[in-house]
């Protein structure tokens, strides 16, 4: 099937599309890093600055309170786009890794003891791995990791071997930010339930390209940032199942958080607010909802069709240049391209590339371990979004070429 955006429309609602880099047409290809905005995203960041400023929840005015709603509407709006049960399962952040962080503290207070095992895979950013790390540290538990295959699939045999009744979490991304490799998530999700343990997907390169349903694929947590789906910076979401949320600790005290406080003793608020200490990002949120509603408007389905048909034009172009290594070949790819070029330094490639107004991402991408697996240092990302085409494309190819005379 050929996708049917229409992708000189998506382009004119991104401004920063328009902007000269180095006297150059920007070619953004760096969008596992981070998304550009739609005009509709700045527009009601802004509106809410000049219109709309009051504290959220604590307020009875009315300017506070139409803010409380709208802040709970977008709480409504993260709750359907991700097919959860109840609002209250969804809990505001500063982010993926802050996400991450919460789950590993709170978690781990309430469900790691001495001995017990915590399952990764080899392919996690490095916020999935030091959360989980220090709690295995201070709890005396024990971390495993599933192993990666030479194209950047994981070893599901080795994770089979790997469960037992002594895994209490496996915590894996659901699409890798260095490979582009898709995790068969849902047969992991039922693999690590079959032996009790429970189980955190890493959306945070998978929200923004393909539907997730957490009740379809009955994942116990999961967790992303705005900024990677055209939102804010500054906001991210942990879903959690009602009774496992319930049963965790507060990760921070503060205000909004409690339900009474005494110098002898606190109780705490219901979800989210249990987990919601202290003024959160209150225009970021609010503007969410406008990055999701776009998002849905266009259709994740004909966003994932496109993506996946310049990712192919992407690998077939690039497997055309001399001394190319493509790292991360899985058959399930999302729009992550990384290479290394014989003979030349990614920073190198990235700084030239620059010059041509072309942003690529270069370096460890937070994942050392995965580099360590596949014996390089660093490598070159190039990143693909439904607002990027063919002709950035070729103007990426054209790039190393031309960078490629000037290093060689
Ligand atoms: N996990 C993955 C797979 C990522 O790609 C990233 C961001 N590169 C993170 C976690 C961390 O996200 P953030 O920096 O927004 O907290």
């Amino acid at each position: 099937m050929k996708s049917r955006l229409d992708i000189k429309k998506i382009q004119k609602d991104f401004p920063q599309l328009d902007v000269l880099v180095n006297n150059k047409r920007l070619v953004y290809l760096d969008n596992a890093a981070t998304t550009l905005k739609p005009n509709i995203v700045i527009e009601t960041l802004t509106h809410y600055y000049q219109h709309q400023v009051a504290n959220v929840h604590r307020g009875v005015h009315s300017l506070s309170e139409e803010g409380t709603r709208r802040f709970e509407e977008t709480r409504q709006t993260i709750q359907n786009f991700i097919h959860a049960k109840f609002s209250h399962e969804i809990i505001y952040t500063k982010g993926t890794t802050d996400s991450l962080n919460l789950l590993a503290s709170s978690f781990g207070e309430a469900f790691i003891t001495k001995g017990d095992e915590i399952i990764l895979s080899q392919m996690e950013h490095h916020s999935n791995i030091v959360p989980w790390q220090i709690l295995c540290e201070k709890k005396g538990a024990i971390l495993k990791v599933i192993p990666v295959d030479d194209q950047g699939n994981l070893k599901l045999d080795e994770f089979k071997k790997l469960l037992n009744t002594k895994t209490k979490m496996v915590s894996i991304v659901h699409t890798s930010n260095t490979l582009g490799t898709v995790n068969p998530v849902k047969e992991i999700i039922q693999l690590a339930h079959a032996v009790g343990a429970k189980v955190c997907l890493d959306a945070a390169q998978s929200i923004a390209h393909q539907t997730i349903d957490v009740i379809e694929l009955d994942c116990d947590f999961l967790v992303f940032s705005a900024h990677k789906i055209y939102g804010p910076n500054g906001l991210g979401i942990l879903y959690g199942k009602e009774e496992l949320l319930n049963a965790m600790p507060p990760y921070q005290g503060g205000g909004a958080m409690i339900s009474e406080v005494t110098f002898e003793k606190t109780t705490y608020n219901i979800l989210p607010n249990k987990f919601e200490a202290g003024t959160p990002v209150i225009a970021e949120v609010i503007a969410f909802k406008a990055a999701l509603d776009y998002v849905s408007q266009i259709g994740l389905e004909e966003i994932a069709l496109y993506e996946h048909e310049l990712l192919e034009y992407a690998t077939s172009e690039i497997k055309k240049l001399k001394g190319i290594r493509i790292i991360g070949e899985a058959k399930e790819k999302s729009g992550v391209l990384s290479f290394v070029i014989e003979g030349i330094h990614p920073h190198d490639l990235g700084t030239l590339l620059d010059k041509q107004g072309i942003a690529i991402r270069t370096g460890h991408h937070c994942t050392q371990p995965l580099m360590k697996r596949f014996g390089i240092k660093a490598a070159a990302r190039a990143s693909f979004t439904f607002y990027n085409d063919k002709r950035d494309v070729d103007a990426l190819i054209t790039g190393i070429e031309k960078a490629r005379e000037f290093l060689l």
